[in-house]
């Protein structure tokens, strides 16, 4: 395994670019599962769990809220908790130390923004299915995103008994009209010139790179996801100098056809983060 370790630690050094893919095994690595019905989700949200007979950080998620105020009251205290008190943790740590000083890019469908709190440039992260930092006019007035943490902490502060005061609620600066997390519910999430853009940058980046030698690291994401795995293996398949690397628990799928440059680790991330960051000569 140490060689294994080594092996890969020195294919990141050697890279001109890594390309990182990471989905929902990575936040169970830090701990934070959407999916559970967790002692993190009981002790935190136990209010919403009574009310609204919700399981997991998900199902409140898409929560059909009775309006603005219980909807931000639930958002705010989400983004509050994970994003703005939270401190990084090592493995987040452990990760941007391996890239930080290469040319880098990140596509993610968890939503908590742990990239940018690890020190990762939110200008190269691309949140595919929204974070709960952001923001847009409830009434799609415009499609601007919004993202400003003083309002996500006067919200949080401010809420009482699962509601969020009226006049402590984040307005639209254009219609003067309630905001929505910025949240993948439905087709128009898609259709945002934040999300096009966001789009392109991770094409131009690929592009960028075409022919060179380019690291895809994959973390945490499941064998049959289509918006990051998919893309990926594809890739790794047609970029003669690519090494693919993909890293799960108890989940690890690498195909044939890149098999002689790929590398598949079934275990804990954050215990392989750990053994990839202790290669650093010292
Ligand atoms: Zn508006």
């Amino acid at each position: 395994m140490e060689n294994l370790y080594k092996q890969i630690w020195d294919k990141i050094q050697e890279a001109d670019a890594v390309l990182i893919g990471a989905s929902n095994g990575l936040s169970i690595s830090e701990g934070y599962n959407i999916f559970a019905d967790d002692d993190w989700f009981r002790e935190h949200f136990g209010d919403f769990r009574n009310k609204y007979g919700i399981r997991s950080l998900l199902q409140g998620m898409f929560l059909d809220f009775e309006g603005p105020q219980e909807q931000w009251a639930y958002f705010s205290r989400l983004a509050y908790l994970k994003r703005y008190k939270e401190q990084s943790g090592r493995m987040m740590k452990n990760l941007y130390a391996l890239v930080e000083k290469k040319d880098y890019f990140v596509v993610t469908s968890n939503g908590e923004d742990h990239f940018s709190l690890a020190g990762f440039s939110p200008e190269r992260v691309f949140d595919m299915e929204g974070k709960i930092t952001e923001y847009r006019c409830a009434r799609h007035c415009h499609e601007t995103v919004y993202c400003n943490p003083e309002d996500i902490i006067r919200m949080a502060e401010a809420e009482a008994d699962g509601k969020v005061p009226v006049k402590a609620l984040v307005r639209c600066p254009r219609c003067g009209g309630f905001m929505e997390p910025n949240m993948a519910g439905d087709q128009s999430f898609f259709q945002t010139d934040n999300w096009k853009k966001k789009a392109q940058e991770y094409q131009n980046f690929v592009q960028e790179f075409h022919g060179k030698k380019l690291v895809i690291l994959e973390l945490g994401v499941g064998w049959r996801n289509q918006m990051i795995k998919a893309p990926f293996m594809r890739l790794a398949q047609e970029e003669p100098f690519a090494t693919y690397i993909t890293v799960n628990r108890g989940e690890v799928y690498v195909p044939d056809v890149i098999a002689d440059r790929s590398y598949g680790i079934d275990g804990d991330i954050a215990e392989v983060l750990n053994s990839l960051s202790g290669q650093q000569p010292r």
